[in-house]
């Protein structure tokens, strides 16, 4: 009996790590399908992550051969400081965080957490010791808890309410007849983008991770949701080395530095008091969403 027992057990492990696989990718950035497989160097070692310092030393990457989107990118998190990349649509700023999670590898440069090139450790430990708060979260056929759980399938009851908690959900969850049982997903309740993007939160909250990549979504959100996100976002990202590739530049005020990208380079860069008083590239962003925001009323 024990002998069926293991495999069963250990089929199990496997189907749970390939699904907390998809969901720390979750369609990673819109990337499912087109990516060329990565695969670990034949003497890679774990990640020894100590504090999680991000650096990005001249990065120059192509997804084609005849088109150069990242023309030499250099930055770097400190261990718990937030890094936000602003810049127009198109700019490369989602490329940053493929690169970071190693969807691919750069051309050029090198990326280091805590002083290890990332093509030198093992995909596992390198994504172990990242979360993801993607644009658009996938939710499974399953119930609430379940799907909020699969942050950290060990984790327990008390570990997962506390995460929706701080992920601001549980005045939502408290609203459903069901509670933590409601059934969620393509075939059950369908979340709004804000309430899916705090079910993300919550699974990072409980994955705990040293470094976090927070793709904002494009879409905004009334006030409230937004308000409610906002201190969600700040939650998880307090003490964790943070990129945030962000579409408003409301959200990033607080951010350690802002970059500012354009067409592959980092073309300004500093706190957002600082930018505003420069007048440059991100002053001309920030004034118009301002007035963007002003026509649309909101
Ligand atoms: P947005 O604000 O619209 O999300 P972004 O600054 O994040 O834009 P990226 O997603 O980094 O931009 O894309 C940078 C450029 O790379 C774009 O011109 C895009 O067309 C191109 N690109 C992105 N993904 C791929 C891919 N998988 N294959 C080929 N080209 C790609």
């Amino acid at each position: 009996l024990l002998q069926l027992f293991i495999p069963l057990n250990a089929l199990g492990f496997v189907y749970r790590e390939i699904r907390q696989a998809l969901v720390n990718v979750e369609r990673l950035f819109g990337l499912l399908g087109d990516k060329p497989t990565i695969e670990d160097a034949s003497d890679a070692s774990e990640l020894d992550v100590n504090g999680g310092e991000v650096r990005f030393e001249n990065i120059h990457f192509r997804y084609h051969k005849d088109r150069e989107i990242l023309k030499g990118v250099s930055f770097s998190i400190p261990v718990g400081k937030k890094v936000a990349v602003v810049g127009a649509s198109g700019a490369g700023k989602s490329t940053l965080a493929r690169l970071l999670f190693r969807f691919f590898d750069v051309d050029q440069g090198r990326i280091t957490i805590d002083g290890q090139d990332i093509r030198t450790v093992t995909q596992h430990s390198l994504r172990s010791a990242m979360g993801v708060v993607p644009q658009d979260t996938v939710l499974f056929n399953d119930t609430l808890y379940k799907n909020l759980a699969y942050g950290r399938p060990d984790a327990t009851e008390e570990e997962v309410k506390q995460a929706a908690r701080l992920a601001h959900l549980d005045r939502f969850i408290h609203t459903l007849p069901e509670g933590y049982e409601t059934r969620v997903g393509e075939r059950g309740l369908k979340l709004s983008g804000g309430e899916k993007q705090r079910v993300a939160i919550a699974r990072v909250l409980l994955k705990n991770p040293p470094i976090l990549i927070l793709d904002e979504a494009t879409s905004s959100l009334d006030s409230v949701s937004e308000a409610a996100i906002l201190e969600a976002l700040n939650e998880v990202s307090r003490k964790r080395t943070t990129l945030v590739i962000a579409h408003r530049l409301s959200t990033i005020r607080d951010a350690d530095t802002i970059l500012v990208m354009d067409d592959g380079r980092i073309v300004e860069s500093g706190h957002h008091n600082d930018l505003l008083a420069r007048g440059g590239p991100y002053a001309r962003l920030w004034n118009q969403q301002n007035r963007s925001a002003e026509d649309s009323g909101t």
